[in-house]
């Protein structure tokens, strides 16, 4: 690719920030040259692979108490204000803004042209503004890249301002502490201050697809991963945070469409971004060779440690963080899809990662059920692993995704039902997570039943077999399932005091209904009657 000389930058870049100069603005500068800046800045350095490791300071996470929704005449209805969709005065915003703005105008800065949406119909230009440049290679990899002649005629549709050095003043500019991230529909600007955490700029994008396709345009936005078989045949994986999208998605048999967020229109699905950001804790190539290979020269890896003495990453190590991540384009990925745009998919399977050992391995749903997971959104994490044993806790979020929902949980959950119905879609509920009793008795299931779980089941070897119905959640559990023990496909075999499982049973069945009541009045009949039972 050529590259773009500084006379390139669009005029209105300059005029809308209110620069007066270009000579510290660099616009569209290729992975080479970020990661070579980078490096100049101190800001980073390379692995023995050559990716480029950064750290991202003080924040290595999303902070979701810390993200706000501009409240004006467009939002005020329409926005589902609950603790993630946060309201922020529009004369915050402003003031914000402009002192962004000010910040900014003397310092170094990192312009991009990108887009989201694979699909032509729903294309979202994005102009990412950063004071880094390794953020400027994040958004490189995420969101997907204009050709020249598109980059010609660039117009943006939306600004994000990035500026992890820029501290909000909590006391007079309406924020909680000193990071942020807004969002301001009207203005189609979204504002990232106080925090490096690179995760913050693709998920305000996804919040605002999450937004603006189900309400202006139809379409269901999702938080989900997707890959499609030789046969065209698309399967999506929805699930919280580290119970197996990104895993899941990269199946050298098929080819990957996205691994994180995607939408759904009458005719076909779509991925919303350019890349990937995969988890590296624990990586290893045996178990996940193509995400390790992914990690090479323009891949950019957040907040991981070196073996003493060297620029070999240690996966295992936790010192910065459980959420070290690798960040890269889409085609790193040997059997990705280009355009990723790929028809109905004809299975969907919920992945949950119990670490109460209670939901089976794979089980069957009826559309009630589906909808009941749906709406629930269920996985259990285990709390605090670094100070040994702790009891397991249970995370409930609305389409398994509530924190990037500006809507309704029940405005989703309504269209997925119509198309599942619409399209006779299989729905499969996964457990990635315990087996043979809860967390600190029985053990996270082998990744490689997983998997064989999951291509048993695209490859219609489940739809002939014996199934079982789970007593307590109604589910079915396919009594054999070609390259897993059966007896590990119903839990209640893997627990040694069988009484305990039911015990438990119950209790997580009573947290689902618990989790529930809130949803219960706008539910379907249907939907209430998949509850389990406690
Ligand atoms: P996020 O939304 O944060 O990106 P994610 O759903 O993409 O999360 P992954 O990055 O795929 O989650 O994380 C799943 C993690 O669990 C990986 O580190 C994977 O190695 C590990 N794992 C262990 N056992 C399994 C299993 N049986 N199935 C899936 N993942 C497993
Ligand atoms: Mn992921």
């Amino acid at each position: 690719m050529s590259v773009p000389t500084m006379l390139n930058i669009p005029r209105n870049v300059l005029i809308n920030l209110g620069l007066s100069s270009i000579e510290n603005v660099h616009y569209q500068l290729s992975p080479e040259e970020l990661t070579e800046q980078t490096l100049q800045r101190n800001e980073g350095v390379l692995n023995d692979a050559g990716a480029l490791v950064i750290s991202t300071g003080e924040f290595t996470g999303r902070c979701p108490k810390d993200k706000f929704i501009v409240k004006d005449d467009l939002t005020a209805d329409t926005i589902d204000w609950n603790e993630f969709n946060l309201p922020l005065d529009t004369k915050y915003f402003e003031q914000l803004n402009k002192k962004m703005i000010q910040y900014i105008s003397d310092k170094e800065i990192w312009v991009r042209d990108s887009y989201a949406c694979a699909h032509p119909d729903y294309r979202l230009n994005i102009r990412v503004i950063n004071e880094n440049p390794w953020s400027n290679l994040f958004a490189y990899n995420m969101f997907l890249r204009p050709t020249e002649p598109e980059l010609e005629i660039f117009k943006p549709d939306w600004e994000i301002i990035h500026a992890p050095g820029f501290k909000a003043d909590p006391a007079l500019d309406g924020t909680r502490q000193h990071n942020f991230a807004v969002i301001n529909f009207k203005k189609r600007v979204i504002l990232i201050g106080g925090t490096g955490y690179t995760g913050e700029i693709k998920k305000g994008i996804f919040s605002v697809l999450n937004y603006i396709l189900p309400h202006d345009k139809g379409v269901l936005s999702m938080h989900c991963s997707a890959n499609v078989g030789k046969e065209g045949d698309t399967a999506i994986f929805f699930g919280l945070s580290g119970t197996g999208k990104t895993t899941l998605s990269a199946d050298p048999a098929r080819k990957l469409i996205g691994d994180d967020e995607h939408g759904w229109t009458a005719k076909d699905i779509f991925n919303f971004e350019g890349g990937c950001y995969a988890k590296t804790i624990d990586l290893s190539e045996e178990k996940e060779p193509e995400i390790f290979h992914a990690i090479k020269p323009g891949a950019l890896v957040e907040n991981v440690s070196f073996f003493e003495g060297t620029n070999k990453i240690d996966f295992k190590n936790r010192k910065i963080t459980e959420n070290s991540r690798v960040s890269y384009p889409l085609n790193f990925i040997s059997n990705s899809l280009d355009p990723s745009v790929a028809q109905t998919p004809g299975n969907i399977f919920f992945l949950t990662a119990d670490a109460y050992g209670i939901l089976p391995p794979i089980s069957k749903l009826s559309t009630g059920q589906a909808m009941y997971q749906y709406v629930s959104g269920y996985t259990a994490k285990v709390a605090g692993t670094e100070t040994g044993v702790t009891e397991p806790k249970s995370t409930f979020s609305a389409c398994f995704g509530a924190p990037f929902l500006p809507l309704h949980p029940v405005n989703y959950a309504e269209m997925l039902g119509k198309k599942i119905r619409e399209h006779s879609v299989n729905v499969w509920l996964i457990n990635t997570g315990w087996t043979g009793g809860a967390y600190g008795t029985g053990h996270r299931i082998k990744l490689s039943y997983t998997r064989a779980m999951i291509s048993a089941a695209l490859e219609g070897k489940l739809d002939n077999v014996e199934y079982q119905k789970d007593a307590v959640f109604g589910m079915m559990m396919p009594t054999v399932c070609p390259g897993v023990p059966s007896e590990i496909l119903n839990p209640r075999n893997t627990w040694k005091d069988k009484n305990n499982y039911d015990l438990e049973a119950k209790k997580l069945a009573a947290l689902f209904v618990k989790n529930f009541e809130k949803y219960a009045s706008a539910a379907s009949e249907e939907t209430a009657a998949a509850a389990p039972v406690c």
